[in-house]
């Protein structure tokens, strides 16, 4: 089972089955996400079962499509799903939880990509945090 939760553990998801995951660029994934690119998969809303939705809210950041975050920590739940629901729903995979059983397998909207970010991968990497990089 593929398993998510919130930064408070208010919203909690599972999901049976999930795509490859995306990463995009664009700058209304960056801002929504908090990083410099979402990371987003889909699963058949059917396969997928919520507890405290209750404490999801949502944005509309484009006509008809809306991202779900936790009310109470902000943590992006959902990508931008059809306010009026399809059989499929994108998941953040931010809130992903555990072992997954996929992994990045495209990025979009690279023409909208953060400049701060650009080239990053060559960045000293730490175990923990980054205090340890300086001197
Ligand atoms: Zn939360
Ligand atoms: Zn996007």
């Amino acid at each position: 089972m593929i398993e998510g939760s919130c930064l408070c553990g208010a919203v909690r998801f599972s999901a049976k089955a999930m795509s490859g995951i995306v990463e995009c660029h664009c700058a209304m994934c960056r801002k929504a996400a908090g990083g410099h690119a979402g990371f987003f998969f889909v699963s058949f809303r059917r396969d997928v079962t919520w507890q405290g939705a209750e404490h999801l809210t949502q944005y509309e950041s484009s006509p008809d499509l809306v991202r779900r975050f936790c009310a109470r920590c902000g943590t992006a739940m959902t990508g931008a799903n059809l306010k009026v629901p399809d059989a499929t729903i994108i998941l953040a995979a931010n809130a992903l939880d555990g072992e997954v059983p996929a992994r990045v397998v495209a990025q979009e909207y690279c023409a909208s990509k953060a400049s701060w970010a650009e080239r990053h991968d060559g960045a000293p990497s730490c175990e923990a945090g980054w205090e340890n990089l300086w001197p």
